[in-house]
């Protein structure tokens, strides 16, 4: 299959990511790409406001000449648009399934990390010795938009990434809703020092029911058993196997402590 570009459109269509991936590039297929992400993010909301689908895949958006589209929708409302050439293009859907989840690994990895200089916010935890620096963010599956960020210590305390995410939207004095959908770079805790409750519960009581998990609790402080403990209670929980190394380069200062 011959990739010709990717672009990644947020959800009010700006694109924040185009790769002309054509051996020579130049600035007319950079312009014809534009257009052709831009013409697919249409056929995109047209689907969306048709269908009540909530896969995020999409499939086939459209073929333009010798180039098909496949769209993917992110639970933060971001666009990923893939483009490949037409004789080539009867590939397996699970082939490009499975290439939406990757470029949705690496994008999760951007905005759940509020340590990437790049994030508009460029906001910083400050690494301590005696808790993990992690990142949340909770979108809504359904309106596609997200609703809340957090990350260790953002609120006054030893607070947690999941619970500023969910304290934040209390504060708003809002429900979570029923569709939301959690992104943490590392498993919800399970166990806490006396009078904080576990992130696990916090999640259990907010509602959700689908939480990505960069990666898994490593035994430095406690055995975590979260990934365990939502699953038996019925919330789905996706560990992205890919973000595994970059999600725990964040707590490389405790690494030494195992
Ligand atoms: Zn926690």
């Amino acid at each position: 299959m011959k990739l010709r570009c990717i672009a990644i459109l947020n959800r009010r269509d700006i694109p924040v990511y185009m790769q002309n991936f054509d051996e020579t590039p130049n600035e007319d297929t950079n312009v014809k790409y534009q257009y052709l992400a831009h013409t697919s993010v249409d056929v995109i909301e047209e689907r969306m406001a048709n269908g009540k689908s909530t896969d995020l895949y999409l499939g086939l958006l459209q073929t333009v000449g010798e180039i098909a589209i496949y769209g993917y929708v992110l639970n933060t409302g971001a666009r990923i648009i893939l483009m490949i050439s037409v004789p080539e293009y009867i590939v397996r859907s699970a082939a490009i399934r499975e290439i939406f989840q990757q470029i949705h690994a690496g994008y999760i990895a951007l905005v759940c990390n509020p340590f990437n200089d790049e994030q508009e916010e460029g906001k910083k935890c400050i690494g301590i010795d005696t808790a993990y620096n992690v990142g949340a963010v909770i979108a809504s599956g359904d309106k596609h938009h997200v609703l809340s960020t957090g990350y260790s210590r953002e609120l006054p305390g030893n607070t947690h990434a999941e619970q500023c995410a969910l304290m934040k939207i209390a504060a708003r004095k809002e429900l979570v809703p029923k569709t939301a959908v959690m992104y943490t770079t590392m498993e919800p805790c399970s166990k806490r020092s006396a009078g904080n409750t576990p992130c696990v519960k916090r999640v259990l009581e907010s509602g959700i029911r689908l939480v990505y998990v960069g990666a898994r609790e490593p035994p430095i402080f406690v055995q975590c058993t979260g990934i365990k403990e939502l699953t038996d209670n019925g919330v789905k929980v996706v560990h992205i196997a890919e973000l595994e190394a970059e999600c725990k380069a964040l707590n490389l200062h405790l690494e030494r402590k195992l």
